[in-house]
């Protein structure tokens, strides 16, 4: 597998730069216990970084990717085992086995994901050289297929299953990190409900409906920039949070978006698909995600009350923005 690839099934897990997490500890602490190790490592190898999920025994959470002796554990599907890493010609030189934590001994089950991709291992490393058996070998990567096992969960648990959508769980974690990196936070956040959405179901069957949902966040994926966040919050529901809007920016993506949605033809289902817009910008004020998303909520329910299909700001209309709170013209 080109590293490309690899790297991009890496990405999907959004596992990078997240906090340590019970399950992966728990692994940890289990090979630790096992094989007592003074370090055991859930190593993700990133562009340019190792990256830990879990780093017991070695105060790092990441490190430069040129000396991570898992590069060598991710060439193959098999269990790596330096016994001397100082008399290893692999090793012998590695900053890590010459300098600190002086790693004499190594051994590494890759994480290989379902589609054969190598991410990173989970490794043991020791002061002193070590022998470790086949036995050994068997059990480190059983460990490993149990971190590969957390890591398929923890991916399905943020996404949701039928559109690929950010899961509504993972959309309150997304918006927590953005709020503690942005200072002060301007982000814009949308909430949106397809229009009459049981007619469509109830005219063309559930099936139709399911693949008006995958292609509404299509739709909205080509509009949306990198770095915005659509999730599914349930049903026909979406919430879109946008890092780095104004409230103007915000208001004129979701009336992008209403018209993307409502311009993009469906022949399944026999025309337009339309919905409902709120526009709410996060405020200093805001507790997590449940203000600002009542504020949106009751925007998008003016939206439907107004006749649907229209987007509705939270905030009095700006000045500025031609047919501010209700529908925009075409091409104002
Ligand atoms: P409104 O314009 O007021 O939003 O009307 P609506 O018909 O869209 O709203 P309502 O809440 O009455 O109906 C939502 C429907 O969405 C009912 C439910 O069966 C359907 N639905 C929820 N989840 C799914 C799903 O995953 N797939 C399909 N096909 N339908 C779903
Ligand atoms: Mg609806
Ligand atoms: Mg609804």
């Amino acid at each position: 597998m080109i590293e490309v690839e690899r790297l991009n099934i890496l990405h999907q897990y959004g596992i990078l730069d997240t906090p340590h997490e019970e399950p992966f500890e728990r692994i940890a602490a289990l090979a630790r216990l096992i094989f007592d190790t003074p370090i055991v490592l859930i190593s993700l190898l990133d562009d340019n970084r190792q990256w830990f999920k879990s780093n017991i025994g070695l105060d790092l959470r990441e490190t430069e990717r040129e000396h991570a002796i898992c590069n060598e554990t991710i060439r193959s599907d098999d269990v790596l085992v330096i016994a001397d890493t100082r008399q290893d010609s692999r090793t012998a030189r590695n900053p890590f086995v010459i300098g600190n934590p002086y790693v004499a001994f190594y051994a590494g089950a890759p994480l290989v994901t379902s589609e054969k991709a190598r991410l990173g291992s989970l490794c043991l490393m020791d002061r002193e050289p070590r022998h470790f058996d086949e036995r050994q070998m068997a059990i480190l990567q059983s460990l490993a297929a149990l971190v590969m096992r957390e890591m398929e969960l923890r991916r399905q648990i943020d996404q949701d299953w039928l559109t690929g959508a950010t899961s509504r769980m993972a959309f309150h974690g997304t918006l927590e990190r953005l709020v503690e990196r942005m200072a002060p936070p301007s982000i814009g956040l949308l909430s949106f409900d397809i229009d009459h959405f049981k007619q469509i179901n109830d005219r063309f069957g559930h099936m139709a409906g399911d693949r008006v949902l995958i292609e509404v966040v299509d739709v909205c994926r080509g509009v949306l920039r990198d770095g915005d966040v659509i999730s599914r919050m349930g049903g026909e529901e979406f919430a879109v949070l946008l890092p780095g809007a104004t409230a103007k920016s915000a208001f004129a993506v979701a009336e992008r978006l209403r018209q993307a949605i409502e311009g993009s033809r469906r022949p399944e289902v026999d025309g337009a698909v339309t919905a409902s817009f709120g526009v709410t910008m996060l405020d200093k004020s805001d507790q997590g995600l449940a203000d600002p998303l009542r504020r949106a909520d009751e925007a998008l329910y003016r939206s439907k009350a107004n006749g649907r299909n229209r987007v509705t700001c939270s905030w009095a209309m700006p000045a500025e923005i031609p047919g501010g709170v209700g529908r925009m013209r075409k091409g104002s």
